[in-house]
């Protein structure tokens, strides 16, 4: 079969023999699988959460199965990172965290024709059935959703919140999208792409911002009778966005660090602020099979219409092509098809 490896940071296609079942293990066909902005950063070494394996973000048939309960055939979204449920970490509420987390994983990754659900993995919930009205397409949003949903929980979103999203990529809209399934009162996003903010207001933010033309913090008090924004989500790993959001929430406020910062990143930031003016800080790093659950749900009622960011479709063969259009910024999603 063809598969996207990992070859000295480049990514490659390669023909690999289809991966063998162990008991517990299920086989997938990938149908859809979307490429994420750490995929990107894995092939330009500056990822820093995880083991370099690339597509996290599949749907597909299962083509076969060693367990009673999932059948050949049947359309199913499956989970590369799952806890144990039982560790300090896991029992602490920090399953994200669990030591056993970042070891599982698809095998060879989601850009591949077949892979493998190991059995970790599928004991513990990791593989969801697509319902009938829920499209390969959508149920490659799963894992990416999920994760803005626990980020949400986290972060605590309250009744009539302004929020003020920094980046406006694939995980910044989907946070726009999820916040306006909300009673929330306004939502702000800047982006330093144009493009990236039209596509916001397209998709329901009620104002965009380009920090290149304005200073975010100065122009999000305008909206707010000069306060900030009770919440600042940060979907960028950029060191401006993190400060950006620092410096536009109001007093009291609560920031959300959502997007992977490179390794070494320092902030030109006065951490006294943080005290003098009571900013919460709150970080929140991938989700687990619950928030797979609740992302499904948003996306088969329709209440998260997740098919909206795809941008562009590629082949397996395409791949190198994908990563070219998704670095210079004019995508938004783009997913990748057998
Ligand atoms: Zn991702
Ligand atoms: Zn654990």
């Amino acid at each position: 079969m063809r598969a996207i490896l990992l070859e000295g940071g480049k990514p490659v296609l390669k023909e690999v023999p289809i991966p063998k079942l162990l008991e517990g293990d299920v086989l997938v066909k990938m149908k859809a699988c979307g490429l994420c902005g750490t995929d990107v950063e894995k092939i330009c070494g500056q990822y820093t959460a995880s083991q370099p394996i690339l597509g996290h973000e599949p749907a597909g048939i299962v083509e076969q199965s060693t367990v009673d309960w999932i059948k050949p055939g049947e359309r199913v979204f499956a989970h590369h990172h799952v806890p144990c449920y039982e560790c300090y970490y896991c029992k602490k509420g920090s399953p994200t965290m669990c030591p056993y987390y970042r070891k599982t994983n698809l095998d060879p990754g989601g850009f591949s024709e077949y892979f493998r659900v190991p059995a970790w993995n599928v004991s513990r919930g990791g593989i969801l059935k697509l319902p009938d009205n829920v499209s390969f397409d959508e149920g490659s949003f799963i894992e990416p959703l999920g994760t803005v949903v626990r980020a949400q929980r986290r972060i605590g979103i309250e009744d009539k919140d302004s929020v003020l999203v920094v980046g406006a990529g694939p995980m910044g809209l989907l946070h726009v999208m999820l916040l306006k399934t909300k009673n929330v009162d306004k939502v702000i996003v800047s982006d330093v792409s144009e493009f990236r903010a039209e596509f916001a207001l397209s998709i329901g933010a009620d104002v965009a911002l380009n920090p290149k033309k304005i200073k975010v913090e100065e122009e999000v008090r305008k909206f707010t009778e000069n306060r900030g924004v009770d919440v600042a989500i940060i979907a960028s790993g950029s060191p401006t966005a993190i400060v950006s959001g620092l410096r536009s929430v109001r007093k009291g406020g609560r920031v959300l660090l959502f997007g992977v910062p490179y390794k070494g990143t320092v902030l030109d930031y006065d951490v006294s602020d943080l005290l003098n003016n009571e900013i919460s800080i709150i970080s929140s790093n991938a989700g687990i099979e619950e928030d797979m659950i609740e992302a499904l749900r948003l996306i088969s009622t329709k209440k998260v219409q997740v098919e909206k960011l795809i941008t562009h479709r590629f082949k397996l063969e395409e791949f190198n092509e994908a990563i070219r259009i998704s670095k210079d910024g004019k995508t938004i999603k783009a997913i990748i098809y057998n």
